[in-house]
């Protein structure tokens, strides 16, 4: 009973690549989940990630892998696989919809980091993902609004205003996946940067190393 009055207060999904999983993920959703005063966080890494067709990946399994280990020693965390049983591409409005069957009265946010707000124009199904679920932005710092006025012909004012309003205050750190597969490249340590099982994780399995 407990459970399901704190779920109630909604639940924060976040999807992305997540190859791999890094310390800034986990602090921006550990911080909005935070802010939001949501106990559940889940993570959806993307089987095909739409803006990343026919780029080198590592497979879901792995990416599944990492986001398991780095989150299992706090409670709030779960990790979905729903976008690794889909075919296509992974689309966020066939996830929240997903989410929706699964918890139809509970409020679901989707969490972006502050520098998709300029792709979010080219978000498959946009206009229908603000309604169906309330997007919040992480990290200010980051954040500029000058990315929503490529959304000025494809969303409507209220909808624009929505995403202005839900930009939260949470902690950042400049670290992106793209920095720690350079650095395994390079035979660079990337302790500090992902937690220590995903940094052992990448190590056994040999990833990023070419
Ligand atoms: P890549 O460098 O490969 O593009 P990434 O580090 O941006 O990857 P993704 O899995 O593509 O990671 O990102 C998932 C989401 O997390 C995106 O909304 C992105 O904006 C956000 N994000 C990633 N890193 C950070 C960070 N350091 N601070 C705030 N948001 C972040």
């Amino acid at each position: 009973m407990a459970e399901e009055l704190s779920i109630n207060q909604g639940i924060l999904l976040f999807g992305g690549t997540f190859d791999p999983i890094h310390n800034g993920h986990l602090i921006i959703a550990r911080g909005a989940a935070e802010e939001l005063e949501v106990q559940k966080v889940i993570l959806v890494p993307a089987a095909q990630p739409p803006h990343k067709q026919g780029q080198c990946i590592a497979p879901i399994k792995d990416r599944l892998n990492m986001a398991v280990l780095a989150t299992q020693d706090e409670k709030i965390f779960e990790v979905s696989n729903c976008e690794a049983k889909r075919n296509g591409p992974s689309y966020s409005i066939d996830t929240v919809r997903h989410f929706k069957t699964i918890y139809p009265d509970v409020p679901l946010y989707w969490l972006i980091g502050a520098d998709s707000i300029t792709e979010l124009a080219s978000w498959y199904k946009i206009g229908e993902l603000v309604e169906e679920c309330t997007i919040v932005t992480a990290g200010r710092k980051g954040y500029s609004s000058e990315g929503l006025s490529l959304l000025a012909n494809i969303l409507n004012q209220d909808q624009i205003t929505r995403l202005k309003e839900h930009v939260l205050d949470t902690p950042s750190v400049e670290i992106s996946a793209t920095l720690i597969r350079q650095r395994v490249l390079m035979d660079l340590s990337i302790k500090y940067l992902v937690p220590d099982e995903v940094a052992d994780y990448i190590s056994i399995h040999i990833l990023y190393e070419k």
